[in-house]
């Protein structure tokens, strides 16, 4: 398996975008989410998507240089029109918009709907936390045919549809970080499963038969297979709540009966930021998390466990393991340098 350097994997991104037309600030945002979510353990939303932005946008499906649009604003509320922008520019807009009001506020919901795939969502957590708020994000997946069939049925009915919330800690890294995809596992890992020829958890897929699978095949042929909802009825019912949320609340594309798939990658996605300082003392607040999550951490390990993990660990640990080397599957590699060439930009 090829391994390449983060900055070399990051230029690569930025002449890729530019090879599409990106301005410089677009290609430095998507490529900075795209390698971070890599640096960060979720190779399922790094460089691996680039050759499907390549594909959309080439098909006119995604708005390159495109911005969002405000249609309301309540002050400590405002709704964004994505405008099929890049989720990167989208998203980090959004944000940046989310922290300010939430600072005049103490709390502030942001709305963006129907701007092109936002990607790995606990990079938006970051941004907030890394100025010291609090977020929670629901996220609805659209554009495209669903893949995840709801607790009891075998036909998919709604995307990956993520929920993530982030506690911001005293260093601008997140305490605490849940980012995760309602299904029990994402479609990207299943692509990478299927490009490097591994099998996915039990339990992951449902066959056409109704019947569970293991191959990562199954999701990628002419008649789909679909993802299984995480946690049985209470990941079904938090699916369905970032689909109301994340899309209904915001007008956004919702998968329905009538949704036009088009085979775009569209994201909505309601951000609420919190001041912990409008809810009183926030060094207090910091070190009570702290010591519940000491508290936590001290469980024993179950039998055949390693021990208990906060979530955010997990990308903070791979943030050390990978910040030299990041290893791409051939498959991917080679996906890669084929969405290059289409552009006119060099090889990976
Ligand atoms: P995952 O199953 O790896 O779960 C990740 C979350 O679980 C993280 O918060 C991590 O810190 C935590 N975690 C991991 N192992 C843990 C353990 N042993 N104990 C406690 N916590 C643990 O990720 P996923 O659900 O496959 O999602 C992958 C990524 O896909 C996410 O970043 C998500 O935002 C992204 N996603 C994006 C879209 C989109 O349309 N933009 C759709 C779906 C998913």
């Amino acid at each position: 398996m090829p391994s390449v350097e983060p900055p070399r994997l990051h230029s690569f991104v930025r002449e890729v975008m530019a090879g599409l037309g990106s301005n410089d600030r677009e290609q430095i945002l998507v490529a900075d989410q795209l390698v971070g979510a890599n640096l960060a353990g979720h190779d399922s939303h790094g460089v691996g998507m680039l050759p499907t932005y390549v594909d959309r946008a080439l098909r006119g499906l995604v708005a390159i240089n495109g911005a969002s649009s405000v249609r309301r604003d309540a002050g400590a509320v405002v709704v964004l029109d994505g405008n099929r922008a890049l989720g990167q520019v989208a998203g980090f807009e959004a944000m940046e918009l989310a922290i300010d009001r939430a600072r005049l506020h103490g709390v502030a919901l942001v709305g963006l709907s129907d701007s092109f795939h936002i990607g790995r969502i606990g990079h938006w957590a970051e941004q907030v936390a890394r100025a010291g708020l609090i977020s929670l994000h629901f996220v609805n997946v659209a554009g495209h045919d669903p893949l995840v069939a709801p607790f009891g049925g075998r036909q998919a009915r709604f995307g990956t549809n993520p929920f993530c919330a982030a506690i911001p800690g005293g260093d601008g890294e997140p305490l605490f970080l849940l980012d995760i995809a309602t299904s029990k596992i994402a479609l990207g890992k299943a692509r990478v499963a299927n490009n490097s020829g591994t099998l996915v958890p039990d339990g992951s897929i449902v066959g056409l038969d109704g019947q569970l699978t293991n191959d990562p095949a199954t999701m990628f042929g002419d008649e789909r297979a679909a993802l299984v909802a995480m946690g049985d009825h209470k990941g079904s019912g938090l699916a369905m709540l970032c689909e109301l949320l994340g899309a209904a609340l915001l007008g956004g594309t919702a998968t329905t009966a009538s949704m036009e798939a088009d085979g775009s990658v569209l994201n909505s996605m309601t951000t609420i930021a919190i001041d912990p300082a409008s809810c009183g003392d926030p060094m207090g607040m910091r070190s009570i998390a702290e010591g519940f999550l000491d508290w936590v951490r001290a469980s024993q390990p179950a039998h055949g466990s390693t021990g208990v993990v906060i979530p955010g660990e997990p990308e903070h640990d791979a943030r050390v393991t990978r910040a030299t080397s990041i290893a791409i599957d051939d498959t991917t590699f080679a996906e890669l340098n084929g969405s290059a060439a289409m552009v006119g930009a060099g090889r990976l």
